[in-house]
């Protein structure tokens, strides 16, 4: 299921309480417009006049266009109450010569004219948040899914009874023809009495009032593996819409969101977190708390430490998707300026100042990163 289909109303310029007589006007004047033969080589034409007339046959068919007002583009094509086996497509020549009378010889109408093969089910969508922990070590959720099966009394046909269609005798294609100033012009087109299924149902099915699907909402449950990042997609094969009688079933896309953690951050497998130290304790040394997937732990501020100064945990960052292990927690050390003093503090750091040299800043900072380093190893 394309994500960013648009609304048939939308595409047809209409509001949604559109009568009958409004949506063939509207259909009529925008499938002139951009009808690939007044937009030759114009895929854009070409796109809007597929999209027009796929909305057309949905919002024109009164069952498919209630189905589409409860389920939007989640009902499958060909279900719910479209033309049994029907795809898009599949009457697009027959709505077209409704309006515009015959085609004949129109290589874009040439496509695709043999029985169809049952189409396989559409997919479906979910979206599912969860926190940065079951990111990092996997989680459990049952979604419900909203989708649409094959009716369990007709199985999917519509009917409790069907015939060979002896309009097209089986074959799903209605041919014909036709004497021109060109000679004979053989001429194909979808069976309109079977939809092209080359079947048709004798009883109608109650159950599913003849289209041969119903809906159903189910839980779902799934598994989000461990070391997942927002934004990633799982799909389940085959937890999608049922296809026609005979076709697999699309598949179920969950589309995972991950919430911030206020404290970490992640930076693909590594995560972040910025602490605050005075610059009393930067330069005396102190244990800080450090929050981490787990819990937190204490860390320790080495005397002397830099602002910038980044601890390394190592380990204790984003399970790897590939390759096993984590990645680490990285710890970045602000540290804080005093920005109000008192004449009491302000004549300490006065006296501090004055008996500091230039050694009181450069002596240690090499053999610091060698300590630190060594502590993080
Ligand atoms: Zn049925
Ligand atoms: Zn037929």
């Amino acid at each position: 299921m394309p994500a960013g289909k648009r609304d048939y109303y939308e595409v047809l310029g209409l509001p949604r309480d559109a009568s009958e007589q409004d949506i063939k006007r509207a259909y009529r004047r925008l499938a002139r417009k951009y009808h690939p033969d007044a937009n030759p080589d114009d895929p854009e034409a070409e796109e809007r006049f597929k999209e027009l007339t796929e909305a057309y046959e949905v919002l024109s068919n009164p069952e498919a266009r209630r189905a589409y007002d409860t389920y939007g583009h989640q009902v499958p094509r060909g279900g719910a109450g479209t033309r049994p086996g029907g795809d898009p497509f599949g009457g697009f020549q027959d709505i077209f010569e409704a309006f515009f009378g015959d085609r004949f010889g129109d290589p874009f109408f040439d496509l695709g004219r043999r029985r169809r093969q049952p189409a396989r089910g559409n997919d479906v969508e979910v979206e599912v948040e969860i926190d940065l922990h079951e990111a990092a070590f996997g989680a459990e959720r049952e979604v419900k899914v909203q989708t649409i099966k094959n009716c369990p009394v007709c199985e999917g046909v519509g009917g409790t009874g069907t015939r060979i269609c002896g309009a097209c005798g089986g074959s799903g294609v209605i041919r014909s023809v036709r004497e021109t100033l060109l000679g004979q012009v053989v001429h194909q087109q979808t069976c309109s009495a079977c939809g092209g299924s080359g079947q048709v149902v004798t009883d109608r099915c109650e159950e599913c009032q003849g289209s041969g699907r119903v809906s159903e909402v189910l839980e779902r449950r799934v598994r989000i593996p461990a070391g997942i990042e927002d934004g990633m997609r799982l799909r389940v094969p085959g937890w999608g819409h049922a296809g026609e009688p005979g076709a697999a079933p699309g598949d179920l896309y969950v589309n995972v969101k991950v919430k911030e953690h206020p404290e970490l951050m992640r930076d693909g497998e590594d995560l972040l977190h910025r602490v605050s130290v005075t610059f009393v304790q930067a330069a005396l040394g102190a244990e800080v708390e450090v929050p981490t997937l787990e819990g937190s732990e204490r860390v320790r501020i080495e005397p002397g430490t830099q602002p910038g100064t980044t601890l390394v945990l190592r380990g204790e960052g984003m399970p790897r998707m590939r390759g096993g292990g984590r990645g680490d927690l990285k710890v970045v050390v602000d540290v804080m300026v005093p920005t109000r003093l008192t004449g009491e503090q302000r004549e300490l750091l006065e006296k501090f100042e004055a008996a500091s040299g230039e050694e009181t800043y450069n002596g240690r900072s090499g053999s610091f990163f060698d300590r630190l380093r060594g502590v993080f190893r």
